[in-house]
């Protein structure tokens, strides 16, 4: 999994150590020196792995459904 990096340092972090101002990731030390405590009302990045799994899972599910359904519509 390749870590998000922050807008202002570069440096990588866990997507939990950043936080989103106008789709750019900026982590704490940046984002509290360059916005101050607005910092803190910004949203925190989602974790992007569960998810793209979550849908991938979803997706091979209905795959196999459907894959499952045409078998037996076959016979
Ligand atoms: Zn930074």
């Amino acid at each position: 999994m390749i870590k998000p990096s922050c807008y202002s340092c570069r440096k990588r972090f866990e997507p939990s150590a950043l936080r989103i101002s106008y789709s750019k990731n900026y982590c704490e030390s940046c984002g509290v020196g360059l916005f101050g405590g607005d910092y803190f009302s910004f949203a925190q990045k989602p974790a992007p792995t569960t998810r793209k799994n979550l849908a991938v899972h979803s997706i091979v599910f209905f795959l196999a459904v459907a894959g499952l359904s045409l078998w037996l519509w076959g016979r």
